[in-house]
């Protein structure tokens, strides 16, 4: 087992990552920017090191300081937590050749889920299902593409092979739109990530996000750990999430779960990643991996009972992978609300001075939170300030159960988007289960 790991990242995630280390004997090293030289895992790491000024692509991106951290504290391994350089194959790839431990996959297979073209193409081979499409990128010459999209039926949807956080996808309706939005799209790909190859998916109209949380230990060893429904969205934003997906039949859930096991093996994966599908009429579409540990991991560890930094942690050090399949039992119901620091009517950011806090408790709550009453949270980084978890023995009691956390919840001197949670948990559909992707923003007059 690693010795030291260094947390390449902030905020709750970091503290999540920082209590796995030290429940497992692991010293730690935090990194951290300027500003964020009070955030609680700093005070309560092993170490920690400045790594630059606030501005992320100067610390927390900042690949040679982060080495050089690792350097000067002997740290062995890096958790990458999520966003940052957690998908960052070359970064990866330094840590590595720094003699040093990424915890997550190996650089080649960031790399090859990161292209969708490719990671497409590795899932169909793995028997997974995937979007009727066009089978790799698209052709240069007008007349074949058209005949693709005849084949798909409109409407149909371009998406860069890059493309990330919802940016580089464009819709078509008709056909007398096609050549133009492909090649707009083509060249925006090019602008925004550097790679202008674009393919072609039938657009679903009304899916639900379902996804699938694996483990995988690189030596032929895979579980998966259930599904999660994450269909409340803003901007391809998660709000809400839940485990496990409501209403889905067993034979249907069961064939895709074994699937994307499947795709572990052949890939040769190791760590914990996610498979993210659309569903819709009781069909998967896979449409990309996370090949990292997600913010919304906490239901599928309430769910299941089991800890996935830990096991993200124990496969990457080189160990066996020590769950098997028949010991994971899904039990109950999990949901995860996302509170920001942003105004709840127009989402804009609301950083500042948090003179209260005071956390939810209670049988089945959780709070993963790195605020702490007198914490200033800086405008420099993402808005997400806590994740309030409850876990009940079904559905109805989990959703009671975050109606009551919620409504214990208090965040003072900030703008928060506490009221819109509050709203969504009383929301009727929402309470029967299974809405698709854009009732948030209907429900929102967006
Ligand atoms: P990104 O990497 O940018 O998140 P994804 O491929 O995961 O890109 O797609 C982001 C979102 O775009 C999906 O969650 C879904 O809302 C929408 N989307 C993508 N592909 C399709 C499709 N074939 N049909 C309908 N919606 C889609």
């Amino acid at each position: 087992m690693f010795d030291k790991i260094l947390i390449a990242n902030r905020g709750e995630i970091a503290l999540r990552i920082l209590r796995a280390c030290k429940e497992m004997g692991i010293a730690t090293v935090a990194v951290h920017s300027l500003v964020d030289r009070n955030l609680k895992h700093v005070r309560l790491a092993d170490e920690s090191v400045c790594i630059g000024p606030n501005p992320s692509p100067q610390s927390y991106l900042n690949v040679p300081a982060i080495i050089s951290a690792m350097e000067i504290t002997d740290a062995v391994a890096v958790h990458p937590g999520y966003g940052f350089l957690a998908e960052n194959a070359d970064f990866a790839e330094q840590v590595q050749k720094s003699g040093f431990t990424f915890i997550g996959p190996s650089a080649d297979v960031i790399r090859l889920m990161g292209d969708k073209v490719s990671a497409i193409a590795a899932m169909k081979k793995a028997g997974v299902p995937t979007v009727p499409g066009s089978d790799g990128s698209l052709p240069d010459n007008s007349e074949g593409c058209l005949e693709i999209a005849r084949k798909i039926g409109y409407p149909v949807i371009i998406k860069a092979a890059s493309g990330g956080g919802g940016r580089g996808m464009r819709v078509v309706e008709h056909e007398a739109d096609l050549i133009n939005a492909i090649a707009v799209t083509k060249s925006e790909a090019q602008a925004a990530f550097g790679d202008g190859t674009v393919y072609m998916e039938k657009f679903l109209q009304n899916p639900r996000h379902v996804e699938i949380q694996v483990m995988s230990d690189g030596q032929g060893n895979a579980v998966h750990l259930g599904d999660r429904d994450c269909s409340l969205q803003r901007r391809h934003q998660k709000v809400l999430e839940e485990a496990p997906a409501p209403g889905i039949p067993d034979a249907v859930r069961r064939r895709v779960q074994e699937a994307c096991v499947q795709a572990c093996i052949d890939i040769g994966y190791r760590g914990a990643g996610t498979f993210e599908f659309l569903y819709e009429d009781q069909h998967f579409y896979f449409i990309e991996m996370n090949t990292r540990i997600q913010v919304e991991h906490p239901v599928t560890e309430m769910v299941t009972g089991i800890d996935l930094i830990k096991e993200q942690i124990r496969v990457c050090a080189g160990e066996k992978l020590s769950l098997q399949q028949a010991d994971i039992a899904i039990r109950g119901h999990s949901f995860e609300c996302r509170i920001n620091a942003e105004d709840p009517r127009t989402f804009f950011p609301s950083p500042g001075t948090v003179n209260n806090f005071h956390m939810p408790g209670g049988f089945g709550v959780r709070v993963d939170s790195h605020l702490y009453s007198g914490y200033s949270v800086p405008p420099n980084y993402d808005s997400m300030i806590a994740k309030v978890i409850t876990h009940g023995e079904d559905r109805d009691t989990a959703l009671a159960r975050m109606r009551v956390a919620l409504s214990e919840l208090v965040v003072d001197g900030i703008k928060t988007n506490i009221p819109l949670q509050e709203e969504l948990v009383r929301d009727e559909a929402f309470a029967k289960g299974g809405v698709n992707i854009h009732y948030l923003e209907k429900k929102l007059g967006l």
